[in-house]
């Protein structure tokens, strides 16, 4: 009998393998690190053979750890780094360049080039994205680019191009199925997301060939099966979803304006809107959350650049404290802020202020501030700044926030979960268990092979929830928002000549 699901999380520093049981309970889990690549600066690149060596590695060694074989295997689930593009040969699955990361910014230029042509407009109404370095397309574009011959050989049908649940995929099957789904093909500035299909206008914008892309199937569906060879037995592969989508789908936002926040480095938010793509006027993303049965689920997506970031740089940069928890204690050592704010826009302001000549400042100081009150501050940057993204997204999607569900490293942090249900006004709630981002790509692929019939395992594989219900009062909660709204002024245009 198969007893569980295997799902592989590919992030971008290290590639992890998790096993679920049928009750959605983790039961074992390996993870393998694997080497970053900065040939220039801005540029972010993995060797593509890293990537999966160490997703291969990370499987075996989560049956091996488990004691379980391919037989106990009722499928796997692909949860992967979104935007990341790798191109490779049809044939012999050679990779002809490394694998772009999300972060690189190789292709600042060639995305200026479009917008030059005065393209933002419509390659924003086509995808919901807007033209940065971040989406796959133009990172396609450099490759074929730089790569001799290879424009021509992709109009002959003889590379692929894909993300990397895709290229996981493609490997796992060896070569079998060139493949991905709606959530990553939402992210290449390729795909018309209310068509729901790759988009020839976009292709022409960039000179792809379509001979290139991959298929786009459900999130949750048929993707082929493991070759014999990697886990000594054919396993289907049933579920793939880019990780920021995973999560939504694992944190059970399954409702039209139920939102889910991950507390990381950054912060990301995505808001499930249904069946109706949003549109946003403060510069949110509008993305497709997955595709089940042919059905198309949508949602919106704001981050905080700087999150997590902030807590680091109080440790690094300032020497604080030596772990990031010990922000907790410190935060809650302090009875009265006395308004003192910090503005963390260390690489400017995202949402809805997009300032890029922002920079960061600390307000309110007067000769009672201490190192307490310094680490508060950084603490409830993070809640602030989540709650202009929420503000955002209630506005665009014209819907009202009832709970924000969270997860991240930074959401074990009590006090920063209470401080953002009372700049919120409404609950916060924590699963017990924090991988809702592989549990999200076990549930998609279980639920494809009846290993699941409903989502409601998913509840339980959450377990407990540690609800933070907002304390504030109205009045005072408008009084700390518009001091953090007084100190965001202070920091634009703060960078030096800005
Ligand atoms: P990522 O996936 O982006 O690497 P994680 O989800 O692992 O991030 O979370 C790590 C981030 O969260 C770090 O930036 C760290 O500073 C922050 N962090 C971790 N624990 C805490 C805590 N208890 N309080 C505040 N911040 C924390």
């Amino acid at each position: 009998m198969s007893r569980l699901i295997l799902a592989l999380d590919q992030g971008t520093t290290s590639s992890r393998a998790l096993l679920f049981d049928h009750e959605g309970r983790v039961v074992a889990t390996e993870q393998h690190e694997f080497p970053q690549s900065f040939p220039q600066s801005g540029w972010v690149e993995h060797d593509p053979e890293d990537i999966w060596e160490s997703q291969l590695r990370a499987a075996r060694g989560v049956l091996e750890r488990a004691q379980v074989t391919a037989a106990d295997l009722a499928a796997v689930g692909v949860t992967n780094q979104r935007e990341t593009a790798i191109v490779w040969e049809r044939e012999s699955g050679r990779p002809i360049h490394p694998a772009i990361v999300w972060q690189s910014r190789q292709t600042a230029e060639l995305c200026q080039g479009l917008r030059d042509r005065g393209l933002e407009d419509d390659i924003r109404a086509r995808t919901g994205l807007v033209i940065d370095s971040y989406f796959s397309g133009p990172k396609v574009r450099f490759i074929l680019d730089v790569v001799e011959g290879a424009q021509a050989r992709a109009e002959a049908g003889e590379l692929c191009f894909g993300t990397v649940d895709s290229w996981l995929l493609y490997k796992l099957t060896a070569g079998r199925v060139h493949a991905t789904e709606y959530s990553n093909a939402s992210r290449t500035l390729l795909f018309n997301i209310h068509e729901k299909s790759w988009d020839d206008v976009l292709l022409g914008y960039l000179d792809l060939p379509r001979a290139m892309l991959p298929e786009v199937r459900d999130s949750s569906g048929d993707f082929g099966v493991t070759a014999e060879h990697w886990l000594g037995g054919e396993v289907p592969i049933a579920g793939m979803a880019g990780d920021q989508q995973s999560a939504l789908f694992g944190q059970g936002c399954f409702e039209t304006g139920m939102v889910k926040n991950t507390y990381g480095t950054g912060c990301f938010l995505l808001m499930n809107t249904g069946h109706q793509p949003a549109t946003s006027d403060s510069g949110l993303l509008t993305t497709i959350a997955w595709g089940i049965d042919g059905e198309v689920e949508y949602a919106l997506e704001g981050s905080v650049f700087v999150a997590g970031a902030a807590i680091q740089w109080l440790r690094d940069g300032l020497g604080l404290i030596d772990h990031a928890s010990e922000s907790e204690a410190a935060a809650v050592r302090v009875s009265e802020m006395d308004g003192v704010y910090l503005v963390p826009a260390f690489t400017g302001l995202g949402a809805p202020y997009w300032d890029e000549e922002a920079r960061g400042v600390m307000v309110g100081l007067n000769r009672g501030t201490t190192r307490d009150h310094v680490i508060r501050a950084g603490l409830e940057s993070i809640a602030y700044s989540s709650r202009d993204v929420v503000d955002c997204m209630v506005s665009d999607a014209d819907l009202a926030l009832e709970t924000l569900r969270v997860d991240g490293g930074a959401c074990e942090n009590d006090f920063l979960m209470q401080f953002q249900a009372d700049m919120l006004g409404c609950a916060v709630e924590r699963p017990a268990v924090l991988e809702v981002t592989a549990l999200g790509a076990a549930a998609l692929a279980g639920l494809a092979v009846g290993f699941w019939n409903d989502r409601s395992h998913l509840e339980r594989a959450r377990g407990a929830r540690t609800r933070f219900e907002p304390r504030l009062g109205e009045t005072e909660r408008d009084r700390r928002l518009a001091g953090w709204r007084q100190a965001v002024a202070r920091s634009r245009g703060a960078a030096p000549g800005g």
